[in-house]
């Protein structure tokens, strides 16, 4: 529903909001199927992945039925070709990986890996900000189909979960690994939480500190916000990366990260244009 009033506000996001609601409804058909894990929550489980830094679910433990996330793949393939997101070679090499019995050691080795830098936009959509105004980058898309997929297994959410450093930029999903935050909300509070692509998990961090580079000389983050101050871009100066927030304090509905991500695709042309990635 926020999807489609969004494209009727603002019509030059219709194709944007078309892809994202194909994709809502491709999750929820499977999502359905999907069994929640069994895994161990004691105290001295929680004590010991703090300790350790490591995830509280291991890949091994998540349900994963190889039908469905094979569904799962080609469709969000086919869904983002049909909708000029990735080329056609891409969407065919999607295909094979989908069709390889290796696919669920691709999904286990994805789920370990640190993400980084490499899902931001390539230099080609940095040329182009018009393009990435009316239609989600190839990284953007995948980054949250991988994140819808991830979250498909009822499990992503504790994926993160071993936050150890909460206060820190980064979530440490294994002792060297970590995942940068892909949206920010301000609470009604005025705090701001970093939020996690990969499985919704938000946590809290400094307002005015870059969470990529820690940066928090405030003369060199820039900060700036949509007309109606709904959502508000902070740059860092040092690192030149840029995080998108959505500001609660006034607003009717929690942050919906999908929604809000669609939404200030305009916002990412802006900050692209300024020289940030
Ligand atoms: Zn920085």
């Amino acid at each position: 529903l926020e999807l489609r009033a969004l494209a009727e506000r603002q019509p030059e996001l219709a194709s944007a909001v078309a892809m994202h609601l194909e994709i809502a409804e491709m999750y929820r058909r499977i999502q359905g199927r999907v069994p929640l894990p069994w895994f161990e929550l004691s105290t001295e489980a929680v004590a010991r992945h703090n300790a350790e830094a490591r995830p509280l679910l291991r890949f091994e433990e998540i349900p994963i039925e190889l039908t469905d996330l094979r569904l799962l793949v080609r469709q969000t393939a086919d869904i983002l070709r049909r909708h000029d997101a990735i080329e056609e070679s891409d969407r065919q090499k999607i295909e094979a990986v989908g069709r390889d019995m290796k696919l669920l050691a691709v999904a286990a080795q994805w789920y370990r890996q640190p993400p980084n830098v490499t899902s931001r936009p390539a230099s080609a959509e940095l040329a182009a900000p018009h393009r990435m105004a009316t239609s989600p980058t190839p990284g953007s898309s995948t980054r949250c189909s991988r994140s819808r997929c991830g979250r498909s297994c009822h499990a992503a959410r504790r994926c993160c979960s071993s936050a150890r450093r909460w206060r820190t930029g980064r979530i440490h999903t294994a002792r060297s690994a970590a995942r940068n935050p892909d949206f920010a909300v301000i609470t009604p509070s005025a705090e701001r939480h970093l939020i996690c692509g990969r499985c919704s998990l938000q946590w809290k961090f400094d307002t005015l500190t870059c969470p990529y580079c820690r940066n928090s000389d405030r003369s060199r983050i820039t900060s700036f916000a949509t007309p109606n101050g709904q959502y508000r871009v902070y740059a860092c100066d040092v690192c030149r990366r840029y995080l998108k927030a959505y500001d609660a304090r006034h607003a009717s509905r929690p942050v919906m990260p999908v929604v809000d991500g669609v939404a200030t695709l305009p916002l990412d042309a802006a900050a692209i244009q300024r020289g940030y990635q």
